[in-house]
């Protein structure tokens, strides 16, 4: 079986393209979009991502402006800069790069971060928002996941879903946004017993367990869709995800590949998030 690769590349390139198009249409009465970055020290990773947001906000036309505080900045300073961005009226989305130092409590980050000004879609009201069906702003990896599959004519109502993980990040509201899309939803963790079985019921695999190509075929129904959200390096240095890919696309209908599949899409649901934090600030 030949599968269709799903290209996660094309599609945010085109969601940034419509993105551009909405930008400049909402700057013709001279409305500004915002986002702020905040990074807390210098690991190389975060740079890259922050770079790569950086860019993505020059690409469609919105306004970044970014804080690269010290690694030994104290939770308290980071409060301080949050609450003062919070009373900003200018700053439509405040962002901080995770992981943040060790010595900094996560949760109280992302508890300090306005309800509407959280793009990353991480805050507890938008968890509850996700949760309730009710309009917010989306978790970016999961919102994106959505699109690929959209964007590919992929069924979601009425399939069996099988999410592997179950992070705050990728594993809750990826299983939220598919049952709130009328799938049939399983969520599995560490602690599931049988979970080959149980992936092998899947119409569509969802895969955010952390562990370099840990899903074979013998995870995969013939004909199923496979999505992988895992980012590692091989023994290659090259990119690779948490599916054995060459193994398991034979057998799949459709999947993503790492890198070009789910990965490019987090930052256009990023920009889809600062483009809705205007539409949401309106309402
Ligand atoms: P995480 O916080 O480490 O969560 C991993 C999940 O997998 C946990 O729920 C864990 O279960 C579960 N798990 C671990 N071992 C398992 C096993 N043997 N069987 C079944 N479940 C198991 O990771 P994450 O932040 O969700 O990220 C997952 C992957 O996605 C990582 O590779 C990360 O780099 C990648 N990622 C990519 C993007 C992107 O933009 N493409 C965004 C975010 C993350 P417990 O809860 O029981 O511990």
């Amino acid at each position: 079986m030949e599968p269709l690769i799903i290209d996660g590349k094309k599609i945010s390139t085109d969601i940034k393209d419509e993105l551009k198009a909405k930008v400049n249409k909402i700057k013709e009465d001279g409305t500004e979009i915002t986002l702020v970055v905040i990074q807390i020290g210098d690991d190389p990773a975060s740079t890259v991502y922050v770079r790569n947001k950086k860019r993505a906000c020059e690409y469609i036309g919105i306004n970044s402006r970014s804080y690269e505080l010290p690694g030994d900045t104290s939770e308290e300073e980071l409060l301080e800069l949050i609450n003062k961005l919070n009373n900003d009226s200018s700053v439509n989305g405040i962002l901080v790069q995770l992981p943040v130092p060790d010595y900094i409590d996560p949760l109280n980050v992302i508890n300090a971060i306005s309800p509407e000004k959280d793009v990353d879609g991480f805050s507890p009201y938008s968890m509850g928002a996700l949760n309730l069906g009710v309009d917010g702003f989306l978790s970016c990896t999961p919102a994106g996941i959505i699109e690929l599959l959209n964007r590919n004519n992929i069924q979601i109502d009425g399939s069996h879903c099988v999410v592997v993980g179950r992070s705050n990040i990728v594993g809750k509201p990826m299983a939220s946004l598919m049952l709130n899309n009328n799938a049939t939803v399983t969520v599995t963790h560490s602690h599931t017993k049988n979970l080959k079985e149980i992936c092998k019921q899947a119409d569509i695999l969802i895969v955010g367990v952390g562990k370099k190509e840990f899903i074979t075929s013998e995870y995969v129904k013939d004909g199923a869709v496979v999505i992988d959200v895992g980012i590692h390096r091989d023994s290659n240095n090259k990119l690779c995800g948490d599916v054995l890919f060459d193994d398991v696309a034979p057998h799949c209908s459709a999947i993503t590949p790492v890198p070009g599949g789910v990965g490019p899409m987090t930052i256009a649901m990023l920009m889809n998030n600062c483009v809705k934090s205007v539409e949401l600030k309106n309402k």
